[in-house]
């Protein structure tokens, strides 16, 4: 039978961390057809046919936390405090910031982010619909959270506005998903969260929110609300329905009872340390949270590569916790692949009926050899030139080592962004960070 691609004689490399030797991967639209043991003298039929001989087959990567566009922000603000980099820096840009700047800055990151292998992120940012453009046309899979801050003047408006984008492009492609973003409950004041969820409910769709990401914010909270960041968007229902939480960096015990199966976390640590935010308690009882990897913006961390952010939590984890036994490669590659299931694209799994988004390793290589332990090799010593292919619903997205979505234009218009953002200068913002 004739097949669009066909992944010849990998290594695969399961959601768990099981290595399944020679095998053969047959795929037929954006979808993984069979699974089989490769043999030499069998003829294989396909449009295309990658030689996977010595490489590894694995899952694609998901970047659950992400404001693609501050892509063009890269590097403006370093060197200050969360305060400043709020308050000083990165809010009063924004307010001067054009849709277009979002379309380019959300080019550049999926760019990137195909490079280092991810098959579909999470996104939190304003002008989603010009996000949800960059998506459509680069072919990998986005679920674009609308970001909404419930202090803001016209408010109302906004929510409908919202409503409204949502319902009228979320069918637009299986690859595209949109949901609600309150930005947190520090900036959605009153019964405007509420409100916020309650027209996600209305919708079918789900919310993607900031919640105690730093130890000051769940201060303020307790002495605001007497509640938690979390109690607060419980009180709000935002956990009875499909919840995305970027960083919980300081969530509290007692917080832990709110997490469900609707709920996962985006851990990305190399902000965390890069904004001083602390420890937090995010490396305590790790197996029992519903962990994933996010990048966050590139303008905290400089880079959208999960396996970087995933590298940072284990070694984070084994040196605060005083155990280097803990926070093993097992429960690592779980973390990385936990944000398949937070995200409705069918993905995360190299089995029949799954979508093809898949990722080819070359661990042939220098920096990876040898190979006592595959997983060692790409969790602690592999880069993007060891992912050779990443494959989103059976389409190539990077072939043979190269991103092809047009990569040079999109360089040239990240620096022409720049110079504008920088003409524009900072303009004024009513938040408050
Ligand atoms: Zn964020």
């Amino acid at each position: 039978m004739k097949c669009d691609l066909v992944l010849k004689n990998g290594n695969l490399i399961d959601h768990k961390g099981n290595i399944f030797k020679n095998k053969n991967i047959y795929i037929k639209e954006g979808k993984i057809l069979t699974i089989e043991k490769f043999q030499e003298n069998k003829i294989i039929e396909g449009d295309k046919i990658v030689d996977c001989k010595d490489k590894f087959i694995s899952p694609g990567l998901v970047n659950l936390h992400v404001h693609s566009p501050m892509n063009i922000f890269k590097g403006i603000a370093e060197d200050v405090d969360i305060d400043a980099w709020f308050n000083e820096e990165i809010w009063p840009y924004e307010s001067n910031m054009t849709g277009n700047d979002v379309y380019i800055g959300a080019l550049a990151a999926i760019s990137e982010m195909i490079n280092n292998g991810v098959t579909a992120f999470a996104d939190h940012y304003m002008e989603g619909e010009r996000i949800s453009d960059a998506v459509l046309e680069t072919g990998i899979k986005g679920d674009i959270a609308l970001t909404i801050f419930g202090m803001s003047d016209d408010f109302e408006k906004e929510l409908q506005k919202t409503a409204k984008i949502i319902e009228k492009r979320r069918e637009e492609s299986s690859r595209l998903n949109l949901r609600f973003g309150p930005h947190a409950p520090y900036t959605c004041p009153g019964d405007t969260l509420k409100k916020i969820i309650d027209k996600a409910k209305e919708l079918g769709t789900g919310v993607h929110i900031h919640l105690s990401e730093t130890e000051e914010q769940v201060k303020d909270s307790l002495e605001k609300t007497n509640k938690t960041p979390f109690e607060v968007m419980n009180d709000a229902g935002g956990f009875d329905i499909s919840c995305i939480i970027a960083h919980g960096l300081w969530m509290k015990e007692e917080d832990e009872k709110y997490l469900n199966k609707n709920t996962y976390i985006a851990a990305c640590p190399k902000t965390y340390m890069k904004l001083n935010s602390g420890y937090g308690t995010l490396w305590d009882d790790f197996k029992n949270k519903p962990l994933a990897i996010g990048t966050d913006g590139a303008a905290s961390s400089n880079t959208l590569d999960p396996m970087e952010q995933l590298r940072l939590y284990a070694l984070i984890g084994k040196i605060s916790k005083e155990d280097a036994r803990d926070f093993t490669l097992k429960d690592m590659w779980n973390i990385l692949m936990k944000g398949h299931e937070a995200l409705d694209f069918n993905s995360g799994r190299l089995e029949e009926g799954y979508a093809a988004d898949l990722l080819v390793w070359d661990l042939n290589k220098i920096n990876t050899l040898p190979l006592y332990n595959p997983l060692a090799s790409i969790i602690y010593s592999s880069n993007s030139k060891n992912i050779t292919y990443t494959i989103v619903d059976g389409k190539i997205l990077k072939d043979n080592g190269e991103v092809i979505i047009s990569k040079k234009d999109i360089e040239k218009e990240l620096v022409k962004t720049s110079e504008d953002i920088l003409k524009r200068s900072k303009g004024n913002t009513k938040l408050v960070y």
